[in-house]
């Protein structure tokens, strides 16, 4: 080929690629000019959010100024009037608190001994709600199960006059799979050794990693007859499985002061950015305010707390009110018996209707990595929209649908449309209910994402017309 040919095919091939390359670069800037350039406020939102320590400032607040704030204690009512003067403070509408009645049920002192074959201290603390043993304690020969349908199978002789102990692990999982198929030795383990006639019941902490602390969280009796409950650190676990293991008796001494007392009064308190347009509306973000008297409550939940009213600070600071309220709302006793979020149920029953959209943040200060929704189709269509505006965060749209917090189930009858924001809870349940839920288990940077994910996906809820409800029937709760 000459090279006046090969330079004539060089100039064609040149050409070509030109041409193609500019009507590729057309249709891509065709295709990107389709797309909206996502939601401004919601791209402003994103980058205030990441770029401030709001909420790290609130939760430090929290933590130094409150602290452990069990039901019914006086923790407990520090809290209302700490969240009553923060809502103030941030210049949310229409602060209240919303009187709740909540159980008061108090530790006590709590320990225990392993006293053949191998005496040994361990470190335990009494599950919520359980009772104590006699002043002096008790004493009993240990029967062990690896898991809960063991103890349920297991014959009534086997169990009747000894301490039964759970030891099932939990699994260490990204989101609360591994909790919920793990806390069902916790709920359930008391009750079911005290229906065979058990004296005592000792379970492994519910729990990832091997701190030696304790993780407390409340147990269920039902109709049982009600018999001391204690977690053992996991450590304190491992030796006592492997005395077991041993093939020798193993006789244990329990001791627990742990008593209800009388019911006290609480509060849901609740703040909100009032809707330009559409008031009658709410986007409810909720967290709940209380927390176990082990640790200051730093992971849950008062980085929970945090991320919504620093959520809610945004968006009352941006130039234009969304359409739609946002209504934040910081739940009484969710640790024991969800008080707080029946109440908000009852006391809102005419509401209900018009609640668009509910969030909750109850699983620490750990990245949001997905979002789901339990919404109706031109909902879900929405929330996958916004989905683009959550991506910078590294978020992705995430199936099955959303099951909301704890304190979202008692809007579930009235089919209250839920989004869930999935938090990184690797690590959470090393802390979870422990003395060791402190400030210094969450990152600033991390806790500010979690902000931005809130806020985004408020702001674009409340300030859309799109129509979420009613929400399907739930998934099936984990
Ligand atoms: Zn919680």
């Amino acid at each position: 080929m000459s090279i006046a040919g090969r330079r004539g095919r060089m100039v064609l091939v040149g050409w070509v690629i030109g041409t193609l390359g500019a009507m590729v670069a057309d249709g891509a800037l065709a295709a990107r000019r389709a797309q909206p350039a996502g939601d401004a406020t919601a791209a402003a939102l994103r980058e205030q959010a990441l770029a401030s320590d709001a909420a790290w400032k609130l939760l430090a607040s929290l933590t130094t100024e409150v602290g452990p704030r069990s039901a019914g204690s006086a923790g407990d009512k520090r809290a209302v009037e700490w969240a009553l003067a923060a809502m103030k403070g941030l210049g949310l509408d229409d602060v209240r608190s919303e009187p709740v009645t909540v159980p008061h049920w108090v530790r006590g002192e709590n320990s225990g001994e392993i006293l053949a074959p191998y005496p040994q201290k361990v470190l335990l603390t009494a599950l919520g709600g359980s009772v104590g043993t006699p002043e002096e304690g008790i004493t009993g020969e240990v029967v062990g199960f690896p898991t809960l349908e063991a103890l349920q199978a297991a014959p009534e002789e086997q169990v009747r006059g000894r301490i039964v102990y759970l030891d099932r692990r939990m699994e260490r999982t990204k989101d609360e799979r591994g909790y919920g198929e793990g806390v069902g030795i916790r709920r359930d383990g008391p009750a079911t050794g005290g229906k065979k006639g058990a004296l005592a019941v000792l379970i492994r902490s519910v729990a990832t990693g091997n701190h030696r602390f304790p993780h407390t969280g409340t147990t269920f009796y039902g109709d049982a007859p009600k018999v001391p409950a204690a977690a053992l650190s996991v450590p304190d676990a491992d030796v006592l499985q492997a005395q077991l293991a041993s093939g020798k008796p193993v006789r244990f001494h329990l001791r627990l002061t742990s008593r209800a007392l009388a019911d006290e009064p609480s509060a849901n308190v609740i703040g909100e950015v009032r809707g330009a347009t559409h008031p009658e509306e709410i986007v409810l973000l909720g967290a709940h305010l209380d927390s176990w008297d082990l640790g200051t409550g730093a992971i849950d939940d008062g980085a929970g707390c945090a991320i919504v009213l620093a959520a809610a600070k945004l968006i009352a600071a941006q130039p234009r009110r969304p359409a739609r309220t946002i209504r934040v709302v910081l739940y009484a006793n969710e640790e024991f018996g969800l008080s707080g979020a029946r109440a908000y149920a009852k006391e809102h029953a005419d509401e209900l209707p018009r609640h668009v959209l509910a969030l909750e943040a109850d699983l620490g200060a750990g990245k949001v990595w997905g979002m789901r929704a339990l919404a109706a189709p031109a909902g879900r269509a929405f929330l996958q929209e916004v989905g683009r505006d959550l991506a910078p965060l590294g978020i992705e749209w995430l199936e099955p649908a959303a099951f909301g917090g704890a304190d979202l189930s008692t809007l579930e009858p009235a089919h209250v449309p839920l989004a869930d924001l999935a938090q990184d809870a690797s690590d959470y349940f090393d802390y979870h209910h422990t003395a060791d839920d402190t400030l210094d288990k969450v990152d600033p940077k991390s806790l500010a994402q979690v902000v931005a994910a809130y806020a985004v996906t408020a702001w674009r809820v409340a300030d859309s017309a799109v129509v979420f409800g009613p929400a399907p029937e739930p998934p099936p709760r984990r």
